[in-house]
Order: structure tokens, then C-alpha cells, then sequence
């Protein structure tokens, strides 16, 4: 059915993700020093558009598994964007229910790699 191949997330994954995050917050920044308060809803597009682009960029690159079960799994960009996250001892997690056991709980974040 997945045509990827899961692995451990590297350092560089996460200075990958610090990039695109602070990427993130410069357009946001540099955005505001321009449009606001003039053009607020200019810049709310702008927020939504990036704030999106980098929650879809998250989904297509990284998965979840079920620390319960070890059930590898993907999840929308949707459930990306609202389910909360953190950082362990063991790298990334987000707070996920398991679609295996059904379980809820702090689902490591693993690389997604094209097979
Ligand atoms: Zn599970």
C-alpha cells in the first residue's frame, strides 16, 4: 500500500525543519514590518499560506510510529496542523491516536523515505 520506507530521524532532518520553521517566522516578521496595520488581511493570507505550506511540508516528509504497538503510520496535514507536539528525550513526538491499537499517545516522529 506505502510506496515509502520508514527510517530514524537524523540531525539533519531536524536543522532541515529549524530552517523551514525560521524561514517560517522571517516571511511572517518581514511581512508584518510591510503590511500591517495597513494591510492586515494581506498579511493573514500570507500567514495561512506559509503557516500551511510548512505543516504540508512536515506531513509529506515525516511519519509517526506507535510507541504501544510500533505501528508505522502517516497522518494528514489536517492532524499535523492541530495535534499537540514536543520534544523528548527521544527525539520528536506528536500526540497521536495509533489507527493499529487505537491507543493514544506520543508517536515518535520518523523519516519518510521513497522507496
Ligand atoms: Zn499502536
Amino acid at each position: 500500500m506505502t510506496q515509502y520506507q520508514y527510517q530514524e530521524t537524523t540531525k539533519e532532518d531536524w536543522i532541515m525543519t529549524i530552517i523551514y520553521i525560521a524561514a517560517f517566522v522571517a516571511i511572517i516578521i518581514i511581512g508584518a514590518i510591510f503590511l500591517l496595520p495597513a494591510h492586515g488581511y494581506i498579511w493573514l493570507i500570507l500567514f495561512v499560506g506559509s503557516l500551511f505550506l510548512l505543516v504540508r511540508w512536515h506531513t509529506k516528509n515525516f511519519a509517526y510510529r506507535c510507541p504501544k504497538c510500533g505501528h508505522e503510520f502517516e497522518i494528514s496535514t489536517l492532524t499535523d496542523f492541530v495535534s499537540p507536539h514536543g520534544l523528548g528525550k527521544g527525539g520528536g513526538w506528536k500526540y497521536l491516536k495509533c489507527p493499529k491499537c487505537n491507543r493514544r499517545s506520543r508517536a515518535t516522529v520518523i523519516k519518510k523515505i521513497k522507496k
